[in-house]
């Protein structure tokens, strides 16, 4: 049985990738087929090739698209020839892993055409959506009729500068090395490779907060038009945020950066809150506030008022540098202090309590056990002290660890999706890390399916999968669909909740 059948048209395309393969055929079997040039030949060869192991085909490529360039890696999401497409599932997978050794990837659809494409012909392809053109991918992916499969072509020819120009020529031997360093991750592809059940944690992705928050922006777009400002991160997800920016709004994070318009620029309050300070220096700015504070942030902002007016000294658990913190700090002057973990409970002087009561808050989205440790050590500290209260940690934060925590203890992989920036994703990553029985389950926290290494997926026949309260539901059905791309897959979901909770819309946005 062969675990990785990578087909070439050309010798040189067969030499460049074997030499990059060499080690990876030490400890597994691995077979360079040239199947000649075009789909003729290459239909030919498919016909006797191994009927197991995963099948790549690579080697050079036109580009279609101006924006590739020659030594771009183009990883085909699907192959194209006349009215047939051969989806490429595991694309995303194969790009990251490209892209971390050092290559310039990007995806998208290949088109296979039976001859030298050039001018006219290219530009019509071009239109049809392809970024690149072969003359084999289509009858190898035909060939692979479920298993995994792959085609990576290195660009070596683009629309300004066509093949055989002096500039191609050049490119070639260019090209091979790019080939030679294509190898080993193809072969570690290869090795990730297999059957697989995915446990999907739920409830994950957005909660009511961040839902609202995404909301207020979209209808203040609508409603004002854009600029829309946001200050800060509106919630903490880099696909989130890029694609309001796409629709027209403007983050910044301070509101020192938003300008002066007439009637006020329409600013929108992230999800995590803003202290009095800054609410007070909008409103000298005359803006036009819209305020997507999540409601159980602006709970605990109302406790440490609370707590504060009646003079108590209040210790709140948190990220130090986190915006949710800063607002929280900034609504009890004097009244508050940060304490991030046991030591630093331990180390608050005594004589901050002389004369008064001591509360404690947590941030919302902790690890509810690490919380507790250190609000057991507020309590030693300062026996007598109140709170912090069990809902002080939102019930979307609360329902994702469950949730995770019951994934994380049959899987041999835990893959978070969220941003590192994140502090819901940070955690779950962590609470995952510390979930498994027999060891903790290695637990990954990703942005979305480039960020995933194969090496993570080598054995991992059990895969936990959830994604942060911040993460659109979208990354991780592509994760999902990348995984997918490896080999049959059974996805499983384990709910330990149902959430139905809903936040109106503060009155600025209102239908
Ligand atoms: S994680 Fe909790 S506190 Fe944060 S936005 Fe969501 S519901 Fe609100």
């Amino acid at each position: 049985m062969t675990d990785l059948i990578v087909c070439t048209a050309l010798g040189m395309e067969a030499r460049a990738v074997a030499r990059g393969l060499r080690p990876a055929r030490e400890h597994s079997r691995v077979r360079v087929v040239r199947v000649g040039m075009g789909p003729d030949r290459a239909a030919r060869a498919a016909a006797l090739l191994p009927p197991a192991g995963a099948l790549a085909v690579t080697g050079f490529a036109g580009a279609l698209d101006d924006g590739l360039r020659p030594g771009d890696v183009l990883v085909a999401t699907e192959v194209r020839s006349g009215d047939r497409v051969w989806p490429c599932p595991s694309a995303p997978l194969l790009a990251g892993e490209l892209a971390r050794a050092g290559l310039r990837a990007v995806t998208g659809p290949l088109v296979t055409s039976p001859r030298v494409v050039s001018g006219r012909d290219r530009r019509a392809l071009a239109l049809e959506g392809g970024i690149a053109v072969d003359m084999e991918s289509a009858p190898l992916a035909a060939a692979a009729r479920g298993r995994p499969f792959a085609a990576v072509r290195v660009i070596v020819d683009t629309p300004a500068a066509p093949l055989l120009s002096l500039a191609t020529m050049g490119g070639a031997v260019a090209a091979c090395r790019t080939l030679t360093r294509i190898g080993p991750v193809l072969a570690r592809w290869a090795a990730a490779t297999g059957p697989r059940r995915v446990l999907l944690a739920s409830p994950r992705s957005f909660c009511a907060g961040v839902d609202r928050a995404i909301e207020i922006v979209e209808r203040a777009l609508v409603r004002f038009g854009p600029p829309v400002y946001v200050r800060k991160q509106i919630v903490h997800n880099a696909h989130v945020v890029r694609d309001l920016e796409r629709r027209g709004a403007v983050f910044v994070d301070d509101l020192a950066e938003v300008p002066e318009l007439p009637g006020g620029a329409v600013t929108v309050f992230s999800a995590h809150g803003v202290s009095p300070a800054v609410r007070e220096e909008a409103g000298r700015r005359g803006l036009r506030v819209v305020d997507a504070t999540c409601p159980l942030v602006a709970k605990v902002h109302a406790e440490a008022r609370r707590f504060a007016a009646r003079g108590d000294l209040v210790v709140l658990i948190g990220h130090a540098g986190h915006e949710e913190v800063e607002g929280v700090l900034g609504e009890m002057p004097g009244a508050g202090v940060l304490a991030e973990d046991e030591a630093a409970v331990e180390a608050l002087p005594a004589s901050l309590a002389e004369g008064r009561g001591v509360a404690c808050l947590t941030q919302t989205t902790l690890a509810a056990d690490e919380a507790e440790e250190v609000a057991a050590a507020v309590r030693r500290r300062f026996p007598g002290a109140e709170g912090p209260r069990d809902d002080d940690i939102c019930y979307a934060t609360t329902n994702r660890q469950r949730a995770v925590r019951a994934v994380a203890a049959e899987a041999q992989l835990v893959l978070v999706v969220g941003s590192a920036n994140s502090s819901n994703a940070r955690r779950l990553t962590e609470v995952a890390a510390r979930s498994g029985r027999d060891g903790a389950p290695l637990a990954r926290l990703v942005d979305g399916p480039g960020d995933i290494a194969l090496e993570w997926l080598r054995g991992a026949r059990t895969v936990g999968l959830t994604a942060s309260a911040s993460t659109p539901a979208s990354l991780v059905d592509a994760v999902v669909a990348a995984l997918g791309g490896l080999g049959p897959l059974d996805v499983e979901e384990r709910r330990v909740t149902e959430e139905n909770v809903e936040f109106t819309l503060p009155k600025e946005v209102r239908p």
